[in-house]
């Protein structure tokens, strides 16, 4: 079973965090005054309505957490700002890579063009990567919310910056049945022109979504994925490891997707060899680390590091990385297994 101590310490890749999810709180009230920005509560109350409740009602509660954040992030220097510090915060626990993703939609209140948007986020990551040697990448969302026509905005809008920070399209937001079939169109597009697909499925909706978004959409990664059992169809594809999920344990609860970790069916898919990775989904509004999601969940299926070990190496898999950072990706696990096993840990 692995230490807190010796997670905290491990190189570790997070695949599923949302940019607006987790900011930090003083940077948002510092934010708000420098725009002249009226959020009409008090600094005790703007932390609270950051932080989702430990469980909310719902998945559609949860998303509430997110319009506060908003408020604060219509300008290219404050997307540039708070994308620099969820990276600064990712390196300082141990993160070696990490895909950060946002929907340039909900960041057009003023007036900013898409592009602006998505350049002012790749700006602040590179800033991030300069001086840390973080390595990162940009997930583009969709909202399901949302009329496909923006999607379309969002996949063209993007393109310019495929391989220059942008790598893949997400569809994010509340999930309905069947929401795969409003996408095909978009999605197909986006698969054209080189993104990666990772798809929210099966989180507050059946297995079925999750089958659709391998079949109907090519998802390559599904994020959540917790009912991808009741689907036998998107089991196998799972199974056959033609695709990966991304477990975000946390925010399963607070959502309601799951009751408890202990009755997670992430357990049972780990037990029958499905390749997936740990997340945080959000830092803020679920109030955690990678470092506390990989202990809570690890806890439960008993993680060695040789555990561990091959679930890093299936995650850099399973990234949406360079071949060239992939690899540089595996050598950072090679030099800290190296030195563990000599007793020093690598810093
Ligand atoms: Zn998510």
């Amino acid at each position: 079973m692995l230490d807190y101590e010796i997670i905290k310490k491990m190189p570790k890749i997070e695949l599923h965090c949302h940019l607006d999810g987790s900011l930090r709180y003083n940077s948002v009230i510092e934010e708000a005054k420098k725009q002249n920005i009226d959020l009409k509560l008090t600094e005790n109350e703007i932390k609270e309505k950051l932080i989702a409740p430990k469980e909310c009602e719902s998945l559609d509660r949860y998303l509430e957490s997110f319009e506060l954040p908003l408020k604060v992030m219509q300008t290219s220097d404050s997307l540039k700002r708070f994308t620099y510090e969820v990276f600064e915060d990712s390196y300082k626990e141990g993160i070696v890579y990490m895909e950060l993703r946002f929907a340039p939609v909900l960041h057009m209140d003023n007036g900013m063009t898409m592009k602006e948007i998505i350049r002012a986020v790749i700006e602040g990551m590179k800033n991030a990567e300069k001086k840390y040697g973080i390595y990162g990448n940009i997930i583009l969302c969709c909202m399901k919310n949302y009329d496909e026509k923006y999607a379309i905005e969002t996949i063209e809008a993007g393109k310019d910056y495929l391989g220059k920070g942008v790598v893949g399209i997400d569809l994010a937001g509340p999930e309905l049945e069947g929401f795969s079939k409003k996408f095909k169109n978009s999605i197909r597009l986006a698969k054209n022109y080189g993104y990666y697909i990772t798809i929210h499925a099966g989180e507050a909706a059946s297995g079925n979504n999750v089958y659709e978004s391998i079949k109907l959409l090519g998802a390559q990664r599904i994020g959540h994925g917790v009912r991808t059992f009741e689907s036998s169809k998107a089991y196998n594809a799972i199974k056959n490891k033609e695709v990966f999920l991304e477990v975000c344990p946390s925010s399963n609860i607070q959502t309601k997707a799951v009751k408890n970790l202990k009755t997670h069916p992430f357990i049972d898919y780990y037990k029958d060899d499905i390749h997936m990775s740990f997340n945080t989904d959000n830092r803020t509004v679920s109030d955690t680390t990678l470092s506390k999601e990989i202990f809570l969940a690890g806890s439960i299926i008993g993680l060695s590091l040789d555990d561990y070990k091959k679930m890093y190496y299936n995650t850099v898999g399973a990234s949406f990385a360079l071949e060239s950072t992939k690899n540089k990706l595996l050598n950072k696990m090679e030099l800290f297994y190296k030195n563990l096993k000599g007793g020093i840990f690598y810093e």
